[in-house]
């Protein structure tokens, strides 16, 4: 297939060409010039510009069926692996109700231009079938993360208890098929346990630094900090950040591939938000997520629009919107080392299709400002994941 003379967001700094020809083979984009001359069909797109799919870094799509519930209550009480309400609803709601409402908020997604979500999945080795067998016949790309249901006491925690015997095999079973480990944080896993997780091969990612609550917690239990200890798991990638030290950062920005940031989840949870200048001048790479489906929707457009805006209103200085759009593409694609989150030749063609005479966008002034701020699954005619229109028409 052959897109004629479409405006493209080219490459890892997302670079805007104005019209171009792109050559789409084999579920990759294989040339882009202009005037690609080729027998294979092609389709004029002079209306429409080219971006890369929206990569969402973090969800738990698992808790859809609980949207808004108890949103007075603090974090602990809502979303704590051990105590909270979440955990009691994904063990006693039947799973045909919590596939249907995960189904939904993946269709969601896709329609949304989304086309790979990162999702700590809870509930070992079942909890993962469960998520696979709910994206059957959906596009989207996934990323499993799973977990298996072993978390310390905080004295387990003093007396550093290893990981029981029967729960290493499970956890090679689990990795047999996923593609990672998402850990709930420090506070309530041993460095023993954190050094057994250490030692997998696939990816490993955990919550740090994510409530000031959190962060006490690490300090008072065991005198360091939750990003120190953190670094026991010799993590991927770390989630939230929200009030990571300086120190911290640099510690994350060397030995890590990446920060998953969730501002409108934290807001949402009224914990605080994640300093990405601070993150950017360690030499970070940000990314973002939109965290559980249960406090937040999962929506990319509605993240970076918040992002922006808020990251600008509390430091009194401009953010470049380019910077925030890298984050919801090339900068995941990055994080996970994997031919995604980029248009550029020989990288998976998962792409959208922006109208740029949609009423909301036309003129675009500011290309990336306009995608941050001011697009939304309306603006999109079509959604590709791997060569194939998934969502819209061309
Ligand atoms: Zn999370």
């Amino acid at each position: 297939m052959i897109l004629k003379n479409i405006s493209i967001l080219y490459g890892t700094e997302l670079k805007y060409i104005e019209s171009t020809d792109v050559q789409i083979k084999n579920g990759n984009f294989k040339k882009i010039s202009k005037k690609i001359s080729s027998k294979e069909k092609a389709i004029d797109c002079s209306n429409l510009l080219l971006i890369p799919g929206f990569i969402n870094s973090h969800t738990h799509i698992a808790d859809s069926i609980g949207k808004d519930l108890s949103i007075d209550a603090d974090v602990d009480s809502k979303i704590h692996p051990m105590i909270g309400l979440k955990q009691k609803l994904l063990k006693e709601t039947p799973k045909k109700s919590l596939s249907k409402y995960m189904k939904n908020s993946a269709k969601s997604m896709i329609k949304n231009g989304i086309t790979t979500f990162i999702d700590f999945r809870e509930g070992g080795l079942d909890g993962i079938l469960l998520l696979k067998s709910a994206l059957e016949n959906l596009p989207i790309r996934c990323i499993i993360l799973g977990r298996i249901e072993h978390y310390n006491t905080k004295n387990e925690i003093k007396q550093n208890m290893p990981l029981p015997k029967e729960h290493i095999k499970q956890l090679t079973q689990l990795l047999k098929n996923c593609d990672g480990i998402g850990i709930s944080g420090t506070n309530e896993n041993s460095n023993s346990n954190l050094q057994s997780y250490a030692k997998t091969k696939k990816i490993r990612a955990i919550h740090a630094a994510e409530t000031k609550d959190s962060v006490n917690t690490s300090k008072k239990l065991t005198g360091k900090s939750e990003i120190q200890r953190a670094m026991l798991l010799r993590p991927s990638f770390l989630i939230h950040m929200t009030f990571a030290t300086k120190n911290d950062l640099k510690l994350v920005a060397k030995n890590t591939r990446g920060i998953v940031i969730c501002p409108r989840a934290n807001s949402s949870l009224a914990e605080g938000i994640p300093d990405i200048s601070l993150m950017q001048k360690f030499g970070c790479n940000i990314t973002i997520g939109t965290d559980n489906v249960m406090i937040n929707s999962p929506d990319i457009f509605r993240e970076m629009d918040y992002l922006w805006k808020v990251t600008m209103g509390m430091s009194q200085s401009r953010f470049d919107p380019r910077q925030i759009l890298k984050m919801a593409t090339v900068n995941a694609g990055k994080m996970l080392n994997q031919k995604i989150g980029c248009i550029k030749e020989n990288y998976f063609a998962d792409c959208l299709f922006i109208n740029k005479n949609s009423l909301d966008l036309e003129p675009m002034n500011n290309v990336y400002a306009s995608i941050v701020h001011r697009a939304s699954e309306n603006s999109i005619n079509a959604v590709m994941i791997g060569g194939k229109i998934v969502n819209g028409k061309l």
